[in-house]
């Protein structure tokens, strides 16, 4: 079963909803998880995520990556050739991923470059971030209201002590939108050099491998797909989403097999005791290639069975004479967590 699907019957099991609102080329569209509602979606962004249940909302997302774009626009009875593994069917049978090599069609990962607003507003949406402006005004305000009234007064009766209290939290609050900006002004700088360094790691990982824009593509899908393979699975069972924040770091840890890690911010939806939590957790994956499968000629479809010789389509998953499962061409796997 594809990962998509399993995620799709977790949430069925404790009949949640997401509901996923997009902007397609200035138009909010919206795609539910139990597929009432599927608006056609030619390459928008996700702009906010809500969980339900049963009528009630349980958690609202509204920071995505605005980088990843979406499209859900289908003519299931076209023909096409998936990219990565060579596998030709109907489109059809690619919607939650193509069935040999689990790439998903619906995703693209941008450049990395088009990130600094994506940057810009984890952090200052960041509950941390407000609470820090709003003390930063609140002393500043203090220590002038302080002044003003300590100059005008000649001794510091009660009342004077409650005219600083009510003038710091009136000047404070008033404060705060200026601060929450002038803030984000300053710090703004610091991030773009932080994600600079970031991209330059990046960028450096892909010279090493000597990868072109199709084996970075390839990449980034099959790890994602490994990751909803495991997250979906059986160890994980609290999860119901997640969606990545951002990838920081890549190591290669072994040339032959070839390893890599890959260290990236995920943010974790979890279902448990009938309460949703999000988080956001920075985890390091070790993945390894594999050429396990082999890849198909263009309009190739069918394998050789390594049972009993017989073929298996890969359109069905498996061999209809003894049922074993097709090969999985996944070339990345998930190999350990750290
Ligand atoms: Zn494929
Ligand atoms: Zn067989």
């Amino acid at each position: 079963m594809v990962a998509e699907e399993k995620q799709e019957q977790r949430l069925k099991e404790y009949n949640i909803l997401i509901k996923t609102i997009l902007k397609d080329q200035e138009t909010i569209k919206y795609r539910y998880s139990d597929h009432s509602k599927e608006d056609n979606i030619e390459n928008g962004i996700i702009i906010g995520k809500e969980y339900w249940k049963e009528n009630t909302l349980l958690k609202k997302e509204s920071i995505f990556d605005s980088r990843i774009t979406y499209s859900y626009e289908w003519n299931k009875e076209e023909r096409m050739t998936c990219k990565n593994c060579g596998n030709t069917g109907k489109k059809e049978e690619f919607m939650t991923g193509c069935p040999y090599c689990h790439t998903s069609y619906n995703m693209e990962y941008q450049k990395k470059e088009l990130g600094s607003k994506h940057y810009y507003d984890l952090v200052v949406k960041k509950r941390s971030y407000q609470i820090t402006t709003y003390l930063i005004a609140f002393l500043i305000s203090s220590l002038l209201v302080s002044i003003y009234i300590i100059n005008t007064s000649r001794t510091l009766y009660a009342f004077d002590l409650l005219k600083i209290g009510v003038g710091t939290v009136l000047i404070s609050l008033l404060c705060y939108l200026p601060f929450y900006y002038l803030d984000a002004m300053i710090l703004l700088p610091g991030i773009k050099r932080k994600k600079e360094k970031e991209n330059e790691k990046q960028e450096a990982f892909f010279k090493e491998m000597n990868w072109q824009e199709q084996e970075k593509n390839k990449f980034f899908n099959n790890i994602q797909s490994a990751l909803r393979t495991y997250y979906y699975g059986e160890q994980e069972k609290e999860v119901i989403d997640f969606d990545m924040m951002d990838y920081t770091d890549y190591k290669v840890v072994s040339k032959t097999p070839l390893r890599v890690e890959v260290t990236m911010d995920i943010r974790f939806i979890r279902y448990d005791k009938e309460k949703i939590t999000s988080k956001i957790e920075k985890n390091t994956y070790c993945f390894r290639y594999q050429a396990s499968a082999k890849e198909l000629k263009p309009g190739e479809n069918e394998l050789t069975c390594p049972s009993c010789g017989g073929s298996i389509k890969i359109a069905e998953g498996k061999c209809s004479y003894c049922g074993t499962k097709a090969p999985n061409y996944a070339v990345w796997v998930l190999e350990k967590r750290e």
